[in-house]
């Protein structure tokens, strides 16, 4: 007999992308930086590790949330620091829904929504997106109207194409709250400004960013919500006490006061997802234009894994991704089954390692 609570036996758990540990890969799989943090990270961090390791932190990293508050153009109030974004949509889950709640996220997007709701216990829904992954908002109102808890990804992963606010904004359940996860946000041609938080709903609606993408810190672990003081408030009973560490909280705030290191890496991405985009193209696939540091693709006649596995013999890891129920069956897509790759904006020698190898392959 199973000692566990009966819904943790029956958890299909999150199962994160590959993190070989020995060097030598070309890794273009979990969405990283390729280029460092800004040098005053390094600095913040050394500091803080001199003088401040012997006492707990703030528990509210208020400094931060000052910094932040300023680059963002919001009250300090607003803005609430968490152990990685991941951290901020489980205190989501648990600020905002009971078991008999309902929670709800596109389908394909980001698998971790489904299992956040699976271990809190509460009813979840996928909501179908389109076979150009565009909302198809009538086939879903149903369970929208139910909605207490709705996830969006903006821009999505795995495909990479960003919603517009009048979508996002007609997607606010009536009955319930938006997160509008932001991770990918700062690779956007035109980055929200958070200007959907001061609109007629904007108490509806938590924003949520990372400094895992954008900022380099994916092995720090670091991420942020905006949202109304009395949603933040809310959520600050729910959190652990000291849940962000003082090295984490100096090097956030040193990155975010570094825009032009932030927006001069994100650039240099943005220019290499171009030249991948167009040689993946020129290979055969289809390629969704992306609006985050990764691309997904798909090729007509070739195994998505075949390939995936093809290149990780050569010491080239990408993400072979396969969501059923993905999209209407049809002769492409015999059982409905939606796979395809994603594949990381890396640096241009580590894109142009791809290419060639994938070139090989194909
Ligand atoms: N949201 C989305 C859509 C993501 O892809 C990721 C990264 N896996 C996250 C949130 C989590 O980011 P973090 O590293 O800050 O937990």
């Amino acid at each position: 007999m199973s000692l566990f609570r009966p819904s943790v036996d029956q958890l299909h758990g999150y199962v994160p992308g590959e993190q070989p540990q020995e060097p030598g890969w070309v890794k273009l799989n979990t969405n990283e930086n390729p280029y460092p943090p800004s040098p005053a990270v390094v600095e913040a961090i050394t500091r803080t590790a001199k003088d401040r390791l012997h006492v707990y932190p703030d528990p509210l990293g208020r400094s931060f949330c000052r910094a932040a508050a300023e680059v963002l153009g919001v009250e300090p109030e607003w803005i609430i620091p968490a152990n990685g974004s991941d951290e901020n949509l489980t205190i989501l889950v648990r600020t905002f829904t009971d078991k008999n709640d309902l929670i709800s996220y596109p389908y394909p997007s980001y698998i971790l929504y489904e299992t956040l709701a699976e271990i809190q216990g509460t009813r979840h829904a996928r909501l179908r997106l389109n076979a150009d992954w565009s909302w198809n908002t009538r086939l879903n109102r149903p369970l929208l109207e139910q909605t207490k808890l709705l996830f969006v990804p903006n821009p999505n992963s795995p495909s990479g194409n960003k919603w517009d606010a009048g979508t996002i904004l007609s997607l606010v359940p009536q009955q319930g709250v938006l997160v509008l996860d932001e991770a990918y946000g700062d690779f956007a041609d035109q980055p929200h400004k958070l200007e959907l938080l001061r609109g007629d709903k904007g108490d509806r609606i938590i924003v949520t960013r990372t400094f895992s993408k954008s900022y380099s810190l994916a092995g720090l672990r670091f991420g942020f919500a905006v949202a109304h003081p009395d949603t933040v408030a809310a959520m600050r009973k729910v959190k652990d006490s000291y849940n962000c560490d003082a090295l984490s909280l100096a090097a956030a705030e040193a990155a975010i006061r570094d825009q032009a290191w932030m927006l001069s890496n994100r650039a240099k991405i943005v220019a290499t997802r171009t030249r991948l985009q167009t040689a993946l193209t020129e290979l055969g696939f289809n390629v969704v234009p992306s609006q985050a540091n990764f691309v997904w693709c798909t090729h007509p006649t070739r195994s998505h894994e075949e390939l995936y596995l093809a290149l990780k013999a050569r010491k080239i890891l990408i993400r072979y991704m396969k969501f059923p129920g993905g999209v209407d069956a049809d002769a492409a897509h015999p059982e409905g089954l939606l796979d395809g790759l994603r594949i990381t904006i890396g640096t241009d020698p580590q894109v142009d390692a791809f290419l060639s190898a994938l070139s090989e392959i194909i």
